[in-house]
């Protein structure tokens, strides 16, 4: 190798390594509109978030379909609104949406797929038992999205989580009621605390 060739090589190697360094570095960075890089918690807690709002929307419109309940379908638009909300998020920070062409019951995340069949299937003894796995889903979407937002110093997807827990702990007061409706006594707890539980339905 002459002397020009390995001049060339080595100019080569750092104008290449130069050029790919953002492309690695870069992964995450900010994107030009302001937006910094994400964790890889906060990427899999979006990722994991899409898909839990997702599950209660399709567990609550298969319980209306069976039941035909209307907090149901109420509560399952509620969920649609959530879902597309963190899909914004996957979009803004160039996450890939992990619902793609998944429908109703299908899921990317095999934990959710099997969480999804078990509730459904808990929700076909009866009405009540259905109402019940609705008040267990937002207990458990409560506590998921509380740890979420430990985990995130950003804004905008804290705002979003905050959008969600505000859904959730509706949620749950609008299950509570029509399961409460339906028993005697009082509603308890079935994930999160009960002091937790009664703090929302106070409305504290
Ligand atoms: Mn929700
Ligand atoms: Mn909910």
């Amino acid at each position: 190798m002459d002397r020009n060739a390995l001049l060339a090589l080595i100019v080569g190697c750092v104008v290449t390594g130069w050029m790919l360094q953002p492309v690695v570095a870069g992964r995450g960075k900010d994107d030009g509109d302001g937006t910094a890089s994400l964790t890889e918690q906060e990427e899999a807690d979006l990722l994991f978030m899409r898909e839990e709002e997702k599950l209660a929307r399709d567990v609550y419109i298969a319980f209306h379909a069976l039941w035909g309940t209307p907090v149901f379908e109420n509560i399952s638009r509620s969920e649609q609104r959530h879902t597309d909300s963190v899909l914004a998020l996957l979009d803004r920070y160039g996450l890939i949406d992990p619902v793609d062409e998944h429908g109703v019951g299908e899921f990317e995340n095999q934990e959710l797929q099997e969480l999804y069949d078990e509730l459904v299937a808990d929700g076909e003894v009866s009405e009540l038992a259905a109402l019940f796995v609705g008040a267990l889903i937002e207990e458990v979407d409560i506590e998921d999205i509380l740890i979420a937002m430990e985990s995130t110093e950003k804004r905008d997807i804290h705002n979003v989580y905050a959008n969600l827990l505000a859904g959730s702990e509706n949620h749950l007061v609008a299950f509570v009621g029509n399961i409460e409706q339906r028993i005697d006594g009082d509603y308890e707890a079935q994930y999160i605390a009960q002091d937790a539980v009664d703090a929302i339905l106070s409305g504290n």
